[in-house]
């Protein structure tokens, strides 16, 4: 009971690639040294979990430059030179997007071997991500499709066939990134949970979307002082996902102003992995302010459907900051549960 987990992300260390910047260059040019730079980066990422008291680990996604470009740089149609100036989630703020410019097509295996070597490092049950349709769709220029809801489904049959292939290479936990569901809430419950539904189809494994106000970066700060007293983006779309397919959802609660009642519109259908950590701050928790998220929580559901996580990824962080936070994370939920 209150298995703890991570939202995905952990820092990465200086050697890999430069600290605290999101989408950082990788130190090592040389593709082997490289190689050998993102395995040592996984050892370490998992056992700072293990040695947190974290039951469902992750690789720390220390093989991936960006959470979203990831997986893209590995599929065929997206034209990756072809760079455009798009304002994504909802113009919230400008990136240099790549441009889909033909059919998708996923031409072999993208993270088969990154989880087969995480899954050799530990013995815990492994949670691997990706990035949902709706936010992978946000986050590209479209030149091909010229309609979000179809170019969603392209990319839901992609990761679903990428999905299986991880599944039987040992992953216990498939987790979709969808923060872009905390914004177009209209396209939730018709094309964004259909696209959804359409990538964990079949799979043999726990399956979990990830819904979040983003890392704790300028321009998400902003935009969350923009969002009032009462943040009420998942009272829209929860009844949406409590008839979902997916088995677990993950939200963001710690030194939010979500209010921590929306776990019942999950209907005690589904796990919640409650956000406990707070990712726009530079300090850890004390152990006692995660069991009271946790505590709240249980107001609304079981403590069977509450797994103890991470507000959001950790990447942009410092590395002591992340590992004391994991701290408190294990250790907070270990207070709940010495209490149940
Ligand atoms: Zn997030």
């Amino acid at each position: 009971m209150l298995k703890t987990t991570i939202t995905g992300s952990l820092p990465k260390p200086a050697w890999l690639a430069e600290p605290e910047k999101l989408w950082a260059p990788w130190a090592a040019e040389d593709p082997d040294r490289l190689e050998e730079a993102k395995h040592d980066a996984v050892r370490l990422a998992i056992l700072d979990q293990e040695q947190a008291g974290i039951d469902i680990v992750t690789d720390g996604e220390q093989s991936r430059q960006h959470f979203v470009h990831g997986i893209l740089e590995k599929i065929e149609g997206i034209d990756f030179e072809k760079k455009t100036t798009i304002g994504i989630r909802d113009d919230r703020y400008d990136a240099d997007c790549p441009t889909v410019v033909s059919e998708l097509k996923r031409s072999g295996p993208i993270h088969a071997d990154e989880v087969k070597f995480a899954r050799a490092q530990t013995e815990r049950p492994l949670k691997f991500t990706m990035p949902g349709p709706m936010t992978i769709v946000d986050t590209l220029a479209d030149e091909h499709y010229g309609d979000r809801p179809k170019m969603a489904m392209a990319f839901a049959k992609i990761l679903n066939d990428e999905a299986r292939e991880l599944v039987a290479a040992g992953v216990d936990n498939l987790q979709f990134d969808e923060p872009a569901f905390n914004v177009y809430l209209d396209a939730v419950p018709t094309w964004g949970v259909e696209a959804l539904n359409r990538a964990v189809e079949g799979l043999d494994c726990t399956t979990a979307v990830h819904i979040c106000y983003g890392y704790g970066i300028e321009a998400n700060l902003q935009w969350k002082a923009t969002l009032g007293d009462v943040w009420d983006q998942y009272e829209a779309i929860l009844p949406a996902l409590s008839d979902s397919d997916i088995d677990q959802v993950s939200l963001e609660f710690a030194g939010s102003r979500v209010p921590l009642e929306v776990v019942k519109l999950l209907d005690g259908k589904k796990d919640v992995l409650v956000g406990a950590i707070d990712v726009t701050t530079l300090t850890a928790e004390a152990p006692e302010e995660v069991a009271k998220v946790i505590r709240a929580a249980m107001e609304f559901t079981s403590p069977e459907r509450i797994f103890p996580c991470t507000n959001c990824g950790m990447v942009p962080l410092p590395r002591t900051v992340s590992q004391g936070k994991l701290k408190a994370l294990g250790a907070g939920a270990a207070l709940v549960r010495a209490e149940l």
